[in-house]
């Protein structure tokens, strides 16, 4: 019940698909919770959702986001006007990089809170949005990123679930009871003793320039998103 809360924006218009589903009731002495769960857990839990949208913390704020999107493009524009006013030297190179680097992460918060729904009341807008700050200002595809942050979300940090922790074992590994069991196997490809030491030097270049830019395409010509 909370996974359906949290992942679906118009609630009225998810039920209407999902009474021809429904088989029954549960009856009256039949327990409501998951036997895995804590029920105090789930119905603390329920609270602090209701006091959080009571609060209005859930309604965003579209101005903020509308400065935000603005802020993108000034910068956008503002690396490419350094270029062409400048040249490509050393030194507007370096600035236009650093002007650049900002609007693309703001960007990417940006495409987060859109791909999530959360930005406007009405779905269309969000997926429409989301396409063009994704597909246009980041040059990513949308879907791709849907696929694997709704994976994320719905198995947070689980080994073989959770796509964002997916790296394992080729170059880092992940946990105690994971590094443990591959160093039983002897199944090594890297050094993950000193995964600490290089992560700083591998990650940056090896995730997103690197292996984002093969999946996105990956994902979207197997997947076919055209
Ligand atoms: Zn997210």
């Amino acid at each position: 019940q909370d996974a359906f809360v949290a992942f679906h924006v118009d609630k009225v218009l998810v039920n209407k698909y999902l009474k021809p589903l429904q088989i029954g009731e549960l009856a009256p002495d039949q327990p409501s919770v998951e036997p895995t769960k804590n029920k105090m857990l789930v119905k603390d839990f329920r609270e602090l959702r209701a006091t959080v949208e009571k609060m209005g913390l859930l309604k965003p704020n579209q101005l903020f986001f509308l400065l935000l999107l603005a802020h993108i493009l000034l910068l956008d524009t503002a690396a490419w006007l350094i270029l062409l006013y400048f040249g490509t030297s050393l030194m507007p190179f370096t600035v236009s990089l650093v002007v650049l680097t900002i609007s693309q992460v703001q960007a990417s918060w940006l495409q987060h809170d859109l791909g999530h729904l959360s930005v406007f009341r009405k779905t269309k807008w969000n997926h429409l949005l989301h396409k063009f700050v994704m597909c246009h200002l980041i040059g990513a595809s949308a879907k791709w990123w849907t696929l694997l942050h709704s994976q994320h979300h719905a198995k947070p940090n689980c080994f073989q679930k959770d796509p964002d922790i997916d790296m394992h074992p080729f170059l880092f590994t992940l946990g105690k009871k994971l590094s443990v069991e591959l160093g039983i196997k002897k199944k090594k490809y890297m050094p993950y003793n000193h995964q600490h030491k290089y992560f700083f030097i591998t990650l940056p270049p090896l995730l997103f320039p690197t292996y984002f830019h093969y999946h996105t395409f990956y994902v979207a010509y197997t997947k076919r998103y055209w």
